[in-house]
């Protein structure tokens, strides 16, 4: 190999590592280490094809086995009433340690991605709206007890929606947010409510 060859070689092995790296930068949040929106977005969008494709070809259905996946739409409350009352660099820390938290609680397969300020959205592989909703309750909980600045505690109020056949990305976020929604302004926040529940 000539000398001129080896050097494209090692160039292009190069740009290949800088593209790699600059995806991985487009598709995550700084602060908290989750995916970001589009991260988010292109991950869950793409798992979601694949579970539609196989609920309509049989033969696919042999060797997929996951038939549905489940939304947690969390929204931390009070937040703006916390970053005034103690700094933004807390409330930096607050995002931070709530992104712990749910990230101990699902499963490495899972998927969790900042949705926008200090709104957090996990999708869960596999779950109906049931155990969604338990893994909810039992982040909530988490959350209220372990997340705190001085003596105040930290609570959220969570959304949840389940794939129910012809439903797309953009509908289950929405569905998501609305009973987030319900679960801040008709249960008073630091609750949980699922999309089934809603008029
Ligand atoms: P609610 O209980 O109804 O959810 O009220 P809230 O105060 O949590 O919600 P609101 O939407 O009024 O305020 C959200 C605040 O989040 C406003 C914005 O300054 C703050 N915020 C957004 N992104 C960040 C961030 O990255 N770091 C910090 N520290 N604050 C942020
Ligand atoms: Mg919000
Ligand atoms: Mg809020």
């Amino acid at each position: 190999m000539t000398q001129e060859l080896k050097q494209l070689k090692q160039e292009l092995r190069k740009k290949d590592f800088q593209i790699k790296e600059l995806q991985v930068l487009a598709t995550k949040d700084p602060l908290t280490g989750l995916f970001n929106r589009r991260g988010f977005e292109e991950e869950v969008s793409r798992l979601l094809k694949d579970i539609v494709y196989a609920k309509e070809n049989p033969e696919a259905r042999k060797h997929f086995y996951i038939d549905s996946i489940s939304i947690l739409f969390f929204d931390i409350d009070n937040f703006k009433k916390l970053n005034d009352a103690y700094g933004h660099k807390t409330g930096d820390q607050i995002l931070q340690q709530v992104a712990q938290i749910i990230r101990q609680k699902v499963r490495n397969l899972d998927f969790i991605g900042r949705w926008g300020g200090e709104e957090i959205v996990a999708a869960l592989v596999g779950s109906h709206e049931s155990d969604a909703w338990r893994k909810a309750e039992e982040i909530r909980k988490a959350i209220k007890s372990r997340a705190k600045v001085k003596n105040e505690r930290v609570t959220v109020s969570v959304g949840v929606s389940s794939l129910d056949g012809t439903l797309t990305f953009e509908e289950l976020i929405k569905c998501a947010d609305r009973a987030m929604y319900a679960a801040k302004h008709e249960r008073g926040k630091d609750n949980v409510v699922r999309h089934s529940e809603l008029e």
